[in-house]
């Protein structure tokens, strides 16, 4: 089962569920557990999970490469691409690499056949492991824009005799529809605060639209949550459990650790465990 935790913005609480979640089913179930880091721009379930890395393989784009002999300085090339990286002067063909997203249009076009493909680092995906829990990490290198060839790679390493749990990258952009590529299930956090709720229902939208089954998990409550039960009410969404907003909570995690390692705070989870149903 492939289990996806994605929320509309960052800051809600997504990688605490994701962590604590993926930590207490691996210590609960006899088939393998993988947590996946899909927030590739800024990775950080390795300070919870504290995993011992010891591969690492990088993630590459191929960019063309022209040959200056066989091109005719046609055109085709700057035409069909969609994102200006190749631009052909009187006598000269420009490739800007950091604008290229290795679709493989110019050199598929060229009539020439004088465009080779390199591959251009973009990031890196490592591995290690949590006692049990197998954790691999997607990393995007600084300044590099495209995030959704990391998340690729990384879903690639889901293993469907595992339990995965994807940690998606927050927002509702291409980059959560390339980490929910493989998802049977999503749980979706947010707040119960009116922002919350407009980024809830852009979550739900995009996972409605890709016909997966969702819950919700409200974090950081503090009262009165009628704005988002209401709202799963006419949503038919099951909320599978309200945390509140506890200063311990906050300063365990502050200090990088699971809350689950609490006997007050595991129950939570393993709440949330057995809602899931994780035979599907
Ligand atoms: S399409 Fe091929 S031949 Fe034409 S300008 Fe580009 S690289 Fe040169
Ligand atoms: S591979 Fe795609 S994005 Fe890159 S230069 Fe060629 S057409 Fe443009």
């Amino acid at each position: 089962m492939n289990i996806a935790v994605a929320s509309g913005k960052g800051g809600t609480g997504k990688t605490f569920l994701a962590t604590n979640l993926a930590k207490v089913i691996s210590q609960q179930q006899k088939i393998p557990v993988c947590y996946l880091d899909g927030d590739v721009e800024e990775p950080n379930g390795h300070i919870f999970l504290k995993p011992d890395f010891k591969f690492e393989q990088s993630v590459s784009i191929p960019v063309p490469q022209v040959d200056d002999q066989k091109c005719t300085y046609c055109g085709k090339c700057s035409e069909v691409c969609q994102f200006n990286a190749i631009i052909v002067a009187k006598q000269k063909v420009l490739v800007f690499p950091e604008l290229c997203h290795g679709c493989g249009s110019c050199s598929y076009f060229c009539p020439s056949q004088a465009i080779a493909e390199k591959p251009r680092v973009i990031g890196k995906i490592q591995q290690g492991y949590s006692g049990k829990l197998n954790c691999y990490q997607g990393e995007l290198n600084l300044g590099e824009p495209m995030p959704v060839p990391v998340i690729n790679d990384l879903t690639g390493k889901m293993d469907k005799n595992n339990i995965n749990i994807f940690d998606c990258p927050p927002g509702t952009s291409c980059s959560l529809i390339a980490a929910l590529s493989k998802s049977d299930y999503v749980i979706l956090v947010t707040e119960s605060t009116p922002f919350g709720l407009h980024d809830l229902k852009l979550s739900v939208e995009v996972v409605k639209k890709l016909a997966l089954p969702c819950s919700v998990v409200v974090n950081r409550t503090s009262g009165n949550t009628d704005l988002i039960d209401n709202y799963c009410n006419q949503e038919n969404l099951n909320i599978l459990a309200k945390i509140n907003d506890d200063r311990k909570i906050s300063q365990i995690y502050a200090r990088g650790e699971l809350v689950i390692d609490y006997p007050e705070y595991s129950k939570i989870f393993h709440n949330i465990v057995e809602k899931i149903n994780l035979e599907g």
